[in-house]
């Protein structure tokens, strides 16, 4: 097998909409970006047949809603289990995150001219948005995923669809797990090549476990 070698500031392994999420942000901050997804990038993973309801506290929006309200729910919700400081992390920076999708090119589902929450289950308060599907059968998380995949491309991220990342590279100066990552291998399947990837920073977006090891 042939091998190519490549080198970015910052390599975003995934192509859903984590991933995608990360490799703008890096992207709008002046890094250079490689996406290296085992899919098609906007067009694999649980995004795309997911429902992509987002909650979210929209600070302004619903004068009985707050931070406080929308974390108390989420953590009731996961029968208290969740991380505190990261569901008051969500609290806080979801609304911004919600509004921030429309300036990326993904359109919000509108009621007039407000844009329209319904009242998701596990909430108390009406605080869920959806991107507007061109059809009410359309597929939900690729209205999503998609004008996110062609906002990555159109700010030069370097996308590498089919191309899974099979190894973790570290730069050896300490041993596993405390060390450094500094990039990874990828195969291409359709050039039927591998290629390693050296990157200043590692963002694995790569989709969630479906089982606990313990
Ligand atoms: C039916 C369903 C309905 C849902 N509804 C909702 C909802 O309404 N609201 C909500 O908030 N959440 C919902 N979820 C959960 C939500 O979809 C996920 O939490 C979210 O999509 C995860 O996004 P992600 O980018 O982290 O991962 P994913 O979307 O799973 O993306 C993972 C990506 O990583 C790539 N990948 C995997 N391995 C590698 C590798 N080795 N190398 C390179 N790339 C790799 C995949 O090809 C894919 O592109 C739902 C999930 C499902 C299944």
């Amino acid at each position: 097998m042939n091998e190519d070698s490549l080198s970015t500031d910052v390599l975003v392994i995934g192509g859903g909409v984590a991933a995608l999420r990360a490799a703008i942000a890096a992207r709008e901050a002046g890094a250079d970006v490689i996406m290296c997804c085992k899919g098609v990038i906007g067009r694999s993973g649980n995004t795309v047949v997911s429902t992509a309801d987002m909650s979210a506290y929209v600070s302004g929006v619903g004068s009985d809603d707050s931070e406080d309200t929308f974390a108390a729910d989420t953590l009731q919700a996961g029968a208290s289990i969740a991380d505190e400081s990261l569901v008051r992390l969500l609290a806080e920076r979801s609304g911004q995150a919600v509004l921030d999708l429309q300036r990326l090119g993904v359109p919000l589902l509108r009621d007039g001219d407000v844009i329209d929450r319904t009242r998701a289950a596990g909430h108390s308060r009406a605080r869920t948005y959806r991107a507007n599907a061109p059809s009410l059968a359309a597929n939900k998380g690729l209205a999503l995923s998609v004008p996110l995949a062609e906002r990555a491309r159109a700010l030069g991220v370097r996308c590498l669809d089919r191309t899974p990342t099979v190894e973790l590279i570290g730069d050896g100066t300490v041993r596993a797990p405390s060390e450094r990552i500094c990039g990874a291998v990828a195969v291409d399947f359709d050039a039927d090549r591998a290629v390693v990837i050296r990157a200043g920073a590692v963002i694995v977006g790569a989709g969630g476990a479906s089982v606990r090891s313990d």
